[in-house]
């Protein structure tokens, strides 16, 4: 078996487990090994009552107390049992197992393991699995993975098929030089694929995690360091004088320009006027007002006889910058001729857009990625702008070079790092930082709360709401074989529109929706005709409706603190008291702690080191980190010691062997190369 080998092929796996497979986009047993668990369950020499975390799966090995109790209600039987041991009692409930009644004896030893909660003073356990004292020292022997999965797929369908397939796998040989693998410390490929799924214990878990990671990292800051040569010192074939325009842009504004605005905008303008091609980042916290300098760039662009391009990571987005910027037209007089370009526009509209664009009739075009694909000429395209989690990597330089001179570009990004981690991720861009918010903005007050609080929060949203303000609920995450996400959003909204007065308006979004779909939900929002918006974290980019003041955001304590920090940036956007609220169904003390900081920090920046400090190295399993850099298994913040150390390879190779031809790097350059054609996973490259 290798790479290609389809699925199918593999014993247990029929057409309908193959379907099933394919919604995680897994087709080939190359993607199957390298669908890498989610997390991974490790079982724990059993605890005490009184140390069990509410909040946590623990295990317990205790005696049964008297007689279980079983009952009969609605056609459910509930089986109430009371356990001991030394430290104290807890219940346990057990749901249509009936025939427990007769397997437990009173007096008897067993081991639970299940979800601790708390009721008031005393401890349970609902539906606690149960374990003979040899079956449970047998799974402590292993960690088990455990795999992000779709409806009707099962862990142990997967668990069996992954294994299958690592036993038959004709392993390729390793990529790396000798030199690579010893002086970084890194599992080979074949030990680290293995382990991944099936470790023997930590350790060989951490090394293959930490292969993985670098191998990310290694192909990324490959493709960069490529970036950085292909666009260097580039002459600027769009000289721009023209300023006029944009200063009186500037000038009409209802506001003036920060201080950190105003920087930044010289510092574009003079790459702009300057010698040679602009390849900058704007950084700048959610809300610190990045789109303004982005419109004056390309202002002075237009006015300077060229065509620019501004290119959004979603249709959402790229709609509700079409819609400020035609706004702005009208309103200040300026010389854009916008004209939108989405996946989602039918074949006609897309071919009238194509031909103004071709034309030079539209001298700014906004759209998604689909405005640098080969179907679109541009008349004289001489800076690209891109909004928030869109890296603009090699292919698409390459692509926009074919079709004329290599255009300016002007990247967007909201993503909190420190400036030294910044220089390795955007070693391919100059630097400009927001680091100042508009003076207007009140502090949005936050709040962390858990699951009780929930009537409440309804109260809260409702008042808000007849106040004519607008709130966004993030919706609870979804538990592996539990439901898929849409549903689970359709399903909350429901609920909502129940605990809300029926005036408010509930609807939802969620990713596997229609582009127009959710075009029209997000314009529905933006007007305010819609109240409340029910979402997955789609709307985390970007989104800006300033009349929404409150957040609400389900299973915090499962999210990154970057990730929960860009959720909160959606609002206090506006002149109004924003809120944030955020739910978690966890109350143990780690994740409070975790979430305080939050609560009594809106910086971006400090939020993020504060993150990565309390949770430590090792535990980056079960956190879902924010988008921009959405590597597989590498995590900024968590693993920089490895970002570094990649880079440093990277460096190291390039002046050793720029052109990897030496025997030894022939294997690593192929599967370089084979990683562009793929454009492997990381939106990036
Ligand atoms: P982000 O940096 O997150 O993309 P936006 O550019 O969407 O933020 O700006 C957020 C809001 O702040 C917008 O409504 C924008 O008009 C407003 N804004 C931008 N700059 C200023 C300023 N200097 N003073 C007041 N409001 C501003
Ligand atoms: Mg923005």
């Amino acid at each position: 078996m290798n790479d290609q080998t389809p699925v199918i092929q593999l014993k247990g796996i029929g057409e309908k487990t193959q379907k099933l497979l394919e919604k995680l986009e897994i087709r080939s047993v190359g993607d199957l090994i390298r669908h890498f668990p989610r997390d991974y369950e490790t079982f724990g020499e059993p605890v005490m009552i009184d140390a069990a975390k509410p909040g946590e799966v623990e295990a317990v090995r205790v005696c049964v107390a008297g007689i279980p109790n079983l009952k009969k209600v609605r056609g459910l039987t509930i089986l109430n049992v009371t356990v001991r041991d030394a430290s104290g009692g807890m219940s346990l409930t057990f749901y249509n197992m009936p025939y427990l009644k007769s397997v437990l004896r009173t007096g008897g030893f067993y081991i639970f393991r299940g979800l601790v909660q708390t009721r008031g003073r005393s401890k349970l356990m609902e539906q606690p699995r149960l374990y003979s004292e040899t079956d449970y020292r047998e799974k402590m022997r292993f960690i088990q993975p455990r795999y992000g999965l779709t409806k009707g797929l099962t862990n142990q369908t997967l668990q069996k098929a992954v294994k299958q397939a690592l036993t038959y796998y004709e392993f390729q040989p390793e990529p790396y030089p000798d030199w690579i693998l010893s002086d970084y410390a890194l599992a080979s490929e074949k030990e680290a694929l293995c382990d991944m799924h099936f470790p023997e214990d930590r350790a060989s878990l951490l090394k293959a995690r930490k292969r993985a990671v670098f191998d990310e990292f290694f192909t990324f800051l490959f493709f960069l360091q490529k970036n950085k040569d292909l666009t260097k010192k580039v002459p600027n074939e769009y000289p721009m004088e023209e300023v006029a325009a944009a200063e009186a842009f500037r000038n009409a504004l209802p506001f003036g320009l920060t201080g950190a605005q105003r920087r930044v905008w010289e510092e574009i303008k003079a790459d702009l006027k300057g010698p040679c091609c602009m390849n900058r980042l704007i950084q700048g916290d959610v809300g610190s007002g990045k789109t303004i300098v982005a419109v004056l760039a390309l202002l002075l662009c237009v006015s300077s006889g060229y065509q620019g391009a501004l290119m959004a990571p979603t249709e959402v987005l790229a709609a509700q910058h079409f819609e400020t910027l035609t706004d702005y037209t009208a309103r200040y007089g300026l010389p854009f001729r916008p004209v939108l370009l989405v996946g989602s526009m039918t074949a006609g509209e897309k071919r009238k857009a194509y031909e103004s664009i071709r034309s030079g009739e539209a001298n700014l075009v906004i759209g998604t990625h689909a405005l640098i694909q080969e179907k679109v000429v541009y008349h004289s395209l001489a800076l690209v702008v891109t909004d928030e989690q869109h890296r603009f990597g090699v292919k698409q330089r390459e692509r926009l070079a074919e079709k004329g001179h290599l255009p300016h570009v002007l990247v967007m990004s909201a993503t909190p790092i420190p400036r030294t981690l910044a220089l390795i991720l955007y070693g391919d861009l100059q630097i400009s930082v927001i680091d100042e918010l508009p003076s207007n903005r009140k502090p949005i007050k936050n709040c962390v709360v858990n699951t009780s609080y929930r009537p409440k929060a309804y109260e809260f949203i409702a008042r808000q709401v007849s106040e004519g303000r607008q709130a966004y609920v993030i919706c609870p995450m979804v538990e592996e074989g539990e439901l898929e996400d849409c549903e689970n959003v359709a399903d909350y909204a429901g609920k909502l529109r129940a605990a809300l007065p029926d005036r408010i308006r509930v609807e939802y979004l969620h990713g596997k929706m229609k582009a127009g779909e959710k075009n029209r939900i997000m314009e529905e929002f933006s007007r305010g005709d819609i109240q409340v918006l029910v979402s997955t974290t789609v709307i985390e980019v970007g989104i800006n409706v300033p009349n929404a003041a409150v957040m609400m955001v389900e299973n915090a304590e499962r999210f990154g603190l970057a990730q929960l920090h860009q959720l909160r940036g959606r609002v206090g956007r506006g002149e109004h008291q924003s809120y944030c609220i955020f739910i978690s169904a966890k109350e143990n003390r780690e994740t409070m702690e975790r979430l305080e900081i939050l609560n009594h920090s809106n910086d971006g920046f400090y939020i993020a080191s504060q993150d990565l400090k309390l949770r430590g190295p090792g535990d980056l399993f079960g956190i879902r980190q924010s988008g921009e850099f959405a590597f597989r298994t590498g995590d900024i913040y968590g693993d920089a010691p490895i970002l570094q150390k990649a880079k440093e390879a990277v460096d190291r190779l390039l002046t050793l062997d720029p052109g990897l031809e030496a025997p030894e790097h022939a294997l690593l350059a192929g599967r370089l190369a084979q990683n562009l054609e793929n454009s492997i996973d990381f939106r990036s490259i």
